[in-house]
């Protein structure tokens, strides 16, 4: 039966119906007869959060897909590798100790618990974050799920119908948590509004999960926690989050003396195009560039000294992005390499992995991606095509007030680059050339990166140019949480009844990544500080009768 009132108590509140809150509530209502109520401000349809337009990959150690392709992986070389990317500070003492709960736990706690869950992994592990200056993924460890994020969000919905139908689980959709309310310095309501007809209540609970997503979809907020060292904020960047998650729930948490640490650390991405079909003002789209394309600035020169390549340092794309003088940058590319290496990140852009297609999958991998570019090229006004390098130059210039690009020394760079590729391994002297080549010894990468392959080439054009933007996207600090997920205060007390997972919690400790991640720990991160927190609730929650 469907209830219509607002209701009025529950054993455990969530706040947020993203990967993280729909974890939490599966895991009590699995081993527990508790009531739980999750109370999301989204539709029903996008029940499930970002996680279900994430593309599912996830950094995961001694995974039989390692095993099967022979990569020597270990908790101790994880962690040794995280802390290599995280460069905690001193007192960073709960964002330590969550990646060493990661490294040491991500196998059985999100591995096995994905698997007995009947999801699975692309035999393909592959080998992203590897380190510019310091060593990221020591091995390759990124592994992806088969159906993305959008199979993941399914299944757990799927497994939480019955506890809906049984009356244990009840979503309160378009409705947003206001504050928790406190009484003897424990959690004794929530305060709700719904969001359709504006009324206002509250639910009575000695349980509150924070899981409401981190801030990085509200721009004032990215823009307020701006990296410091790293000056002013751009003044326009893209947003590939969601603008649901306002940040104002964190604001409450600090209200009630919850620990709001390292919102300044997040895990933007260089690479973001205007989304085509935008759902919101400023939508954008991550797209994984590729490693073969020339990386220029607004003037169309190489950006450097060290030129920009993907797969090593996420964070060092960001930062050299966002020095520049104009909000964006080019990628300079052939056909040919679009084909081969340009991909967006997601399930949406993403078919044959998101329906579990391993025809079209490995068409894709051994032909090239035809449709995605011929989509990219058709829809979108930032991916530029012609077939001649003057003929592109113009179209560029055309998207800004000012011919920024000059075309004889746009063609020099590009030259300059090229000719290395036809003198052949010997004569070549590049630091992106060496880099290709070193990603190309990894199998993986060798079937999505081109062999020396010049932009100016007649027989793989067109010519693209695709305009590139910052875009924010998550969250790598939050809440400060303990191993159990609790909330802490400013002196590391944990705040009776209150808990937080998932990105509202910087996943894990507020800021468990410290400056980087070694990418794919999020969605894991979720259900591993999820899985926590329901241990938790169930071993120390006074169920309300
Ligand atoms: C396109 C894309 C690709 C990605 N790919 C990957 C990937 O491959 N691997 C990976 O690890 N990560 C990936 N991510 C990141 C990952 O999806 C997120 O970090 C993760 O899903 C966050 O889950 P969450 O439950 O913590 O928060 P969210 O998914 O943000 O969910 C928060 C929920 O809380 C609700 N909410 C917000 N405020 C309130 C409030 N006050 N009251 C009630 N409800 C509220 C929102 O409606 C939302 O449903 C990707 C993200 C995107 C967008």
């Amino acid at each position: 039966m469907k209830e219509k009132q607002p209701p009025s108590q529950y054993d455990c509140v969530i706040a947020g119906g993203g990967i993280a809150g729909l974890v939490t509530a599966l895991e009590i209502l699995q081993q527990s007869k508790q009531r739980v109520c999750i109370v999301d401000r989204d539709t029903p349809e996008r029940l499930g959060g970002l996680a279900r337009w994430a593309f599912g990959g996830m950094a995961l150690s001694g995974t039989k897909e390692q095993q099967r392709a022979k990569i020597a992986d270990a908790p101790a070389l994880l962690l040794n590798d995280w802390h290599n990317v995280a460069q905690f500070e001193t007192d960073d003492s709960w964002p330590r100790a969550w990646a060493k709960e990661y490294a040491q736990h991500n196998h059985q706690k999100v591995y096995c618990w994905l698997k007995q869950l009947g999801l699975g992994f692309l035999p393909a592990v592959n080998w992203v974050e590897r380190g510019l200056f310091n060593q990221g993924n020591s091995v390759p460890r990124y592994h992806v799920l088969w159906g993305t994020g959008w199979k993941l969000v399914g299944t757990i919905i799927q497994k939480l119908a019955p506890y809906v139908t049984s009356g244990h689980l009840r979503y309160l959709h378009q409705h947003k948590v206001i504050a928790p309310c406190i009484k003897d310095q424990s959690i004794c309501a929530v305060n709700v509004v719904d969001e359709q007809t504006m009324q206002s209540f509250d639910i009575a609970t000695n349980c509150l999960v924070i899981a409401c997503g981190g801030i990085n979809g509200a721009e004032e907020q990215v823009k307020k926690n701006w990296y410091k060292p790293w000056g002013k904020p751009p003044e326009k960047l893209l947003n590939g989050a969601n603008p649901i998650s306002d940040g104002k729930l964190h604001q409450q948490v600090a209200a009630i003396g919850g620990n709001i640490t390292h919102a300044d650390k997040m895990w933007n991405y260089a690479a973001g195009i205007a989304h085509p079909q935008a759902e919101f003002e400023g939508h954008g789209l991550s797209l994984i560039p590729s490693k073969s394309a020339l990386w220029l600035d607004h003037h169309g020169r190489r950006i450097g000294p060290l030129p920009l390549v993907t797969g090593f340092d996420t964070r060092y794309l960001c930062e050299q992005v966002a020095k520049q003088s104009q909000p964006w940058t080019w990628q300079l590319m052939n056909w040919k390499i679009a084909k081969k290496e340009l991909a967006v990140s997601g399930s949406q852009h993403n078919p044959s992995i998101r329906n579990k297609d391993m025809l079209g999958l490995l068409r894709e991998t051994l032909f090239g991606n035809e449709r995605l570019i011929r989509q990219l090229a058709d829809e979108s006004v930032d991916v530029i095509v012609a077939e001649s390098l003057e003929v592109l130059v113009d179209k560029m210039n055309q998207t800004t007030e000012q011919d920024f690009i000059k075309w004889a020394e746009l063609e020099h760079t590009i030259t300059q680059y090229d000719n290395q590729r036809h003198r052949g391994i010997a004569f070549e002297n590049d630091e992106q050339v060496r880099r290709i080549r070193h990603a190309r010894q990894w199998k993986v990468d060798k079937l999505r990166t081109c062999k020396s392959q010049p932009i100016i080439d007649s027989k793989a054009g067109p010519l693209i140019a695709i305009k590139l933007q910052l875009i924010s996207r998550k969250s790598l600090g939050g809440i400060q949480t303990n191993l159990q997920s609790q909330v802490l205060s400013k002196d590391s007390q944990p705040i009776n009844g209150l808990y937080s997972v998932g990105e509202a919690a910087g996943f894990g400790g507020g800021g468990a990544s410290g400056l980087r991640s070694l990418e794919g720990t999020f969605l894991s991160g979720c259900i591993l500080t999820a899985r926590n927190a329901a241990q938790s609730i169930l071993t120390t929650q006074r169920i309300i009768k």
